[in-house]
């Protein structure tokens, strides 16, 4: 006897409804009288694709009884959770999802920082960071001097424009990247930042990358790349390679103050952007910095 006998599911039907079965994983099924007319049923594909997907199954193709558990309930779908932003300092539920309000609330949490006495003491305004908060490719260098920490915002003194002369060799503008510092606050007379104070402020400029998240972190001079990186290698050692940071590439060169003292080293400088530029897979100008 084929499976799909009619005669044989109605049979098999009233015996299940003579045993007091009416439901079949939670599910009404159909009574003896519906075999006797195409059923309507909900395909496993109908949970997916909701009422369009509702298919009329003729009699001829009605499973055998023992397969009838297969039909299953509409169910409503699971609702989305957004994947949660960690940050260490700000409460997740103040979070929102734009990478520019949330560095936004980070900054708020950065002027209000009074972690490094000595700092503090010492500081006009904290210097939190700028640019596109979506860039591909962060610079990050030590601290604030004395023109950051003036006028509020990173590399913006003489070493700043010859940041914005390597960019600008590079075919970027200040715009198309982000530029930090480890440290927020100006140390005194631009002494370099201790240990202690690195540590204090970790928080804040990891939390800035997790925000950011960007392909390539390019450290300038060894103070950022050790904070980064925290290792105890030598900035020469650390030059031409890229480094793992999460899942950012990180390449170290020269800080451009060592290079407003050391014009030499703007070679070697020019040769570790033409590497990075290579990897980000940028056309490589043929200039050089000045
Ligand atoms: Fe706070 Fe960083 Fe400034 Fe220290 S350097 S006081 S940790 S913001």
């Amino acid at each position: 006897m084929s499976n799909h006998n009619p005669q044989d599911a109605l049979r098999r039907l009233q015996g299940l409804q003579r045993a007091g079965i009416q439901y079949l994983m939670g599910r009404e099924f159909c009574r003896p009288e519906e075999l006797q007319k195409p059923s309507t049923l909900v395909s496993p594909q109908g949970r997916i694709a909701g009422e369009r997907a509702r298919t009329t199954v003729p009699m001829s193709s009605l499973p055998k009884l023992p397969e009838v558990p297969q039909l299953r309930p509409v169910l409503p779908t699971e609702p989305t959770i957004p994947p949660k932003i960690e940050l260490k300092r700000i409460q997740s539920s103040a979070l929102p999802g734009d990478p520019a309000e949330v560095l936004a609330l980070l900054d708020r949490e950065v002027k209000g920082c009074t972690a490094c006495d000595v700092l503090v003491k010492n500081r006009t305004q904290t210097v939190f960071g700028s640019g596109n908060p979506r860039a591909r490719l962060v610079f990050m260098g030590e601290a604030p001097g004395a023109d950051e920490d003036r006028i509020g915002v990173p590399f913006v003194g003489r070493a700043g424009q010859l940041l914005e002369r390597i960019l600008d060799a590079c075919g970027l503008k200040r715009d198309d990247v982000y530029i930090l510092n480890a440290l927020k606050c100006r140390p005194p007379n631009n002494r370099t930042p201790e240990p202690t104070e690195v540590e204090a402020c970790r928080g804040f400029f990891e939390e800035q990358l997790n925000v950011i998240q960007p392909e390539f972190i390019c450290c300038l001079g060894l103070v950022a790349a050790t904070a980064l990186l925290q290792n105890k290698t030598s900035l020469s050692a650390m030059r031409g390679r890229l480094h793992p940071w999460r899942s950012s590439k990180v390449v170290v060169t020269y800080h451009p103050a060592y290079l407003l003292r050391n014009p030499a080293a703007k070679k070697m400088t020019w040769e570790d952007l033409q590497f990075l530029m290579r990897e980000m897979g940028f056309e490589i100008p043929n200039s050089s910095v000045e």
